[in-house]
């Protein structure tokens, strides 16, 4: 029996792999998507999504990728649970180790996205699931008529907070500068937010207390002041940003300083036939109508790839 070669597999199931599958489907290609590590992507952590054009009064996160999921799937497109754990991108087709079976494709689209980003504590580590999150939409819910803390000083930050007020009595922001990378509308919104209180400056240096498995309070230093204190909280949530879920391409592919992988003309990356779009590739944007925007540009790339290849 010979193994099956798979025209094209989409690396994620984030606003740009399911884009992806969905101009791949379209062009006939049967795309598998594997769905990584957080099926959804960012955009199934999110709520009200404001700014993705077609939706005048918004739409929720988790809606607009199920409808993106249903239209890539009504046009043929396939999904399996898992991840890469490696990849063989040496030779075509290309090998992909998703841990209890192979799958062999001669186009590959990585999609792969970022994840939330931590401080890096090994209270926090501990703590995670435990009053420490970085998912406002998922536990928020979980400190109703609490104070609790949000940390970071962009736009995450600033959604993750506005959003808590619906649960917590008091959220209070920690941002280590005074100078904040959120947009002005957002930071005016938290700022304006009577709920909201900003401590910047301020860094958090542990989180207390692992012994009792629960968030009590942390421990921070005011910069500007020298000292530091202890400052009681039921939650720590991170809107500190993302890493690049790229570490198992292991070297095959370029990336940057931070792990994100290099594209040329957007999502060419140095390997034909290997194509990368959204987050994954992309630290300038990183809104979702950009990473459709790549990953229907990297499925018209592998349409054109496997056309010149005489596929
Ligand atoms: P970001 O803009 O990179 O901001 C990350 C924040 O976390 C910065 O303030 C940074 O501080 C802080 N930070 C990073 N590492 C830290 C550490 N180890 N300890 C303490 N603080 C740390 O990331 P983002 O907020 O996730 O936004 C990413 C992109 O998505 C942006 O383009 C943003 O506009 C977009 N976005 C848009 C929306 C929206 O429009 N609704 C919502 C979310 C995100 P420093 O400033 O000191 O570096």
């Amino acid at each position: 029996m010979t193994e099956q070669v798979r025209e094209t597999v989409i690396l994620g199931s984030g606003c740009s792999g399911l884009t992806a599958a969905l101009y791949a489907a379209r062009a006939n290609l049967k795309p598998l998507v594997i769905e990584g590590h957080e099926i959804g992507g960012q955009l199934s952590l999110t709520t009200l999504v404001e700014n993705f054009p077609g939706w005048p009064e918004g739409i929720q996160g988790p809606e607009l990728i199920e409808n993106i999921r249903k239209q890539a799937e009504r046009f043929g497109a396939e999904y399996q649970t898992g991840h890469v754990v490696t990849a063989d991108l040496s030779k075509s087709p290309f090998t992909l180790n998703l841990g209890n079976q192979t799958v062999k494709t001669r186009t590959l689209i990585i999609a792969s996205g970022a994840s939330a980003r931590w401080l890096g504590l090994p209270s926090e580590q501990a703590l995670i699931g435990h009053g420490v999150s970085s998912c406002a939409t998922c536990d928020g819910f979980f400190f109703s008529g609490k104070e609790i803390t949000v940390i970071g000083g962009g736009d995450s930050a600033m959604e993750e907070a506005l959003f808590l007020t619906r649960f917590a009595s008091k959220v209070t922001l920690i941002h280590r500068r005074d100078v904040f990378r959120a947009s002005k509308i957002m930071l005016d919104r938290a700022q304006k937010h009577d709920k909201i209180h900003f401590l910047t400056n301020t860094i958090v240096e542990e989180v207390y207390d692992v012994t009792k498995k629960e968030v009590t309070g942390l421990k921070l230093r005011d910069e500007k002041a020298g000292r530091t204190y202890d400052f009681p909280t039921s939650a720590m949530f991170l809107g500190i940003g993302h890493e690049p879920n790229a570490k198992w391409v292991d070297g095959a592919l370029d990336t940057d300083a931070d792990g994100y992988l290099l594209t040329e003309r957007y999502v060419f990356t140095k390997i034909p036939g290997v194509f990368a779009c959204g987050d994954v590739q992309d630290r300038r944007y990183r809104q979702a109508i950009t990473a459709a925007g790549t990953g229907c540009m990297a499925a018209i790339e592998v349409e054109r790839f496997l056309e010149a290849e005489g596929h």
